[in-house]
C-alpha cells in the first residue's frame, strides 16, 4: 500500500461515509467522495476547501447504472488508480411490519445496499491496483447466524445479499491480489443509527480503519466487525 492512498468513498455526504473521508484526509490520503448531490454536500464542500487538490467530490447514485458509468468516465480524470473503495451508501426503511412489508422496500433496498456494491466495484475494477481493500460495509442484522428477532427485514436481506457479493467480490479479485472485506461497523450515531447508538463515528471509522489496514490476503471474502472479530454468516 503506498504511503498516500487513493481512495473512493461512496454515500459520502454524511454518517460514516463523512467520517471515512474525514478520517482519510487528516492521514493524508487522496479522496474521491462521491454522494448524490454534491451541490448539496455541504460538510464535503467545505473540506475540499481545506484540502485543496487532495479531495474531489464526485456524483454517483449507487442505485442507477448511468450514474455508474458516468463515474467510470470521469474517474481518470481525478485519479490515476485506486487503493482503497468504500462501499458505504445504504438505506434502512424503517418500521416494517410481518403482514405489510411492501414490495417496494425490497426492490429499493437490494437496489442500493446489494446491487450498488456490487456493479460499483465491477465498473472500479479496472482501476483497482493490485494490494487495493474493498471494504463493504454490512451489518450484523445481515447475518443469519446472528438473527435474533424479526426486525428490519428488507435491510436485512439486502445485507445478507450484500454479504454474498463480498464473498463473489473476493473470488472475482483475488488473482489481482485485491482484498474485499465485509465489514460490521457496529451500531453508530448516525441518521441511520439513531442518537442512542452505542459509537461515535469517530471511534467506528478508527476501529473500522485499523480492520481495514491490517487485513492481508488470507482475509479476503471474511465477514469482520470493528475489532476484527469474525462475524457469522
Ligand atoms: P446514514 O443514513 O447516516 O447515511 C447513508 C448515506 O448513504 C448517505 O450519505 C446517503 O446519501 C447515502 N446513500 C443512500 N442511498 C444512496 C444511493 N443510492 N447512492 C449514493 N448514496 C446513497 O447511514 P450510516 O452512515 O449510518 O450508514 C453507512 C453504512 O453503514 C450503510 O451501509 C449502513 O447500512 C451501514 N451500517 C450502519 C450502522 C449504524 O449503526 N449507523 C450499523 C450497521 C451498518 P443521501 O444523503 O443522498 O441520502
Amino acid at each position: 500500500m503506498p504511503a498516500q492512498r487513493r481512495c473512493l468513498v461512496t454515500g459520502a455526504n454524511r454518517g460514516l461515509g463523512l467520517g471515512f473521508v474525514r478520517h482519510l484526509l487528516a492521514r493524508g490520503d487522496a479522496v474521491i467522495a462521491t454522494c448524490r448531490h454534491p451541490g448539496r454536500a455541504t460538510a464535503l464542500n467545505a473540506l475540499t476547501d481545506e484540502h485543496p487538490g487532495r479531495l474531489h467530490v464526485v456524483p454517483l447514485d449507487v442505485g442507477d447504472p448511468r450514474s455508474i458509468d458516468a463515474l467510470v468516465h470521469e474517474l481518470p480524470l481525478v485519479t490515476d488508480g485506486l487503493d482503497l473503495l468504500v462501499n458505504n451508501a445504504g438505506i434502512l426503511h424503517a418500521g416494517e411490519r410481518f403482514g405489510t412489508v411492501p414490495a417496494g422496500h425490497f426492490d429499493d433496498s437490494l437496489r442500493t445496499n446489494a446491487t450498488g456494491p456490487f456493479l460499483v466495484t465491477q465498473a472500479l475494477a479496472p482501476h483497482l491496483a493490485p494490494g487495493a481493500r474493498v471494504a463493504n460495509i454490512s451489518s450484523s442484522l445481515g447475518s443469519t447466524g446472528e438473527l435474533d428477532a424479526f426486525r428490519t427485514p428488507t435491510y436485512a436481506v439486502s445485507k445478507a445479499a450484500q454479504n454474498m457479493v463480498t464473498a463473489l467480490l473476493a473470488k472475482a479479485l483475488a488473482a489481482r491480489e485485491v482484498v474485499v472485506l465485509a465489514l460490521n461497523p457496529g451500531w453508530v450515531r448516525t441518521d441511520m443509527g439513531g442518537g442512542s447508538a452505542e459509537h461515535s463515528i469517530d471511534e467506528a471509522i478508527e476501529a473500522l480503519m485499523h480492520v481495514i489496514d491490517t487485513a492481508t490476503p488470507a482475509d479476503n471474502g471474511r465477514f469482520l466487525d470493528w475489532r476484527g472479530n469474525a462475524v457469522p454468516w
